[in-house]
């Protein structure tokens, strides 16, 4: 074999995956990885059926079976205000975190500068680094992980190009609040600063607090490529299909790099959707039925060493154990796993700069007897 020089030198394999075998191995409960155990809609399961059934077998348009983008910017529309083209704004992708890759490519160049809070999803520097682009890392303050407004403006040079914003959080379960959208708003302005948006937990968020996506703000919006999935909206990451929203001359380049790559995403699924996602409800209450499951959760580790943090969205909440451990959270992790047979994912993962502030990420999106299975062994530790 020739030699390989790697384009990704420092990357070994994802976290996730790590844990998710690790937790295989030794029988663990999974709280690491985050993916719902319960069973997802079957109505939803019979659409995808019958659309195999009615022959929807081949590829759909590369950009996404048109009906389900429309009925996405109605969505968008009735939820954020913003007037969507389903046409030349929204792509249908492989994925939320296919529709990130895609969007970085489409406008990095070498040398372009990218604004990267840390912790963060543990895609975004690969991602930029492979496309030649320098990942800048803004640390969140510590314990609210909330952003340091000071610091991003700060690190911006003539050279930034993008900043890229995750909320409702991952892994931390911050949500971006007013004074960010407005500390951005003043940063960005009259700059060609790209603004990318994940935001796959749009529907997770607790507490009737708002979602600041960037769909609700027209000055953000048009610098945006803004990113969702429907694995976390209906319980089924595995399907592997999101889509991304952005202004028409991003789009076009969007479009470019994704057309060459995926080409097109799952048809049968994109019929099912179109129909499935009329029934508002169905996402409407998301939010509630996870939040129930994270005061459940809250509720059975009081009876740990613990410490918990606040979660305010997505599938995750953060838990301290400073005060009795001086592990690290990788050795951590993985003890707990092996001792106690309950797998987490140690914060320091998302990091680059080496940080152990001793929290692990618990997935708490589960069947009510998975979190009591875990809160009982996790009271030995
Ligand atoms: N988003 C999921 C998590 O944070 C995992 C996605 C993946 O495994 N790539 O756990």
């Amino acid at each position: 074999m020739p030699p390989v020089i790697s384009k990704l030198p420092e990357v070994g394999t994802t976290i996730f995956t790590v844990m998710s075998s690790l937790a295989k191995e030794h029988d663990a409960v999974n709280l690491g990885q985050g993916f719902p155990d319960f069973a997802m809609n079957e109505a939803l399961i019979a659409k995808v059926n019958e659309a195999m059934v009615k022959g929807c077998n081949q590829y759909t348009h590369m950009n996404g079976y048109m009906p389900l983008r429309e009925v996405l910017a109605e969505k968008i529309g009735n939820l954020y205000g913003a007037s969507i083209n389903p046409d030349m704004e929204i792509t249908v992708t492989p994925g939320g975190t296919y529709a990130i890759y895609t969007a970085l490519t489409s406008v990095l160049q070498p040398g372009d500068e990218v604004i990267i809070f840390q912790p963060g999803y543990d895609s975004y520097i690969p991602n930029v680094v492979i496309n030649g682009a320098t990942p800048v890392l803004i640390p969140l303050h510590y314990p609210d992980y909330s952003i340091d407004w000071e610091a991003v403006r700060n690190a911006v040079s003539s050279r930034t190009r993008m900043i890229m914003l995750n909320s409702p959080h991952n892994p931390t379960g911050a949500i971006l609040r007013e004074n960010d959208i407005a500390a951005l708003r003043t940063i960005v302005k009259g700059t060609n600063i790209f603004i990318l948006s994940d935001e796959v937990y749009e529907h997770v968020i607790f507490d009737a607090l708002p979602h600041h996506s960037m769909l609700r703000y027209p000055d953000l919006l048009e610098r945006s490529f803004v990113c969702f999935s429907f694995g976390k909206i209906y319980h089924c990451t595995g399907w592997k299909i999101g889509y991304c929203v952005a202004p028409a001359g991003a789009m076009a380049e969007f479009r470019k790099v994704h057309q060459f790559n995926c080409f097109s995403t799952d048809t049968p699924k994109q019929v099912a959707l179109a129909s499935f996602l009329k029934q508002k409800d169905q996402y409407e209450s998301l939010g509630d039925f996870i939040q129930q499951k994270r005061d459940y959760f809250l509720q059975l580790m009081k009876d740990t060493k613990f410490r918990m943090h606040n979660s305010y969205g997505s599938y995750f909440i953060l838990g301290s154990y400073g005060h009795f451990s001086d592990e690290t959270e990788k050795d951590m992790a993985i003890r707990i796993t092996k001792d106690h047979k309950v797998a987490t994912i140690p914060v320091s993962a998302f990091y680059q700069t080496p940080t152990d502030n001793k929290v692990l990420r618990f997935c708490f999106c589960k069947k009510s007897e998975t979190l009591e299975k875990a809160a009982e062994r996790l009271r030995r530790v």
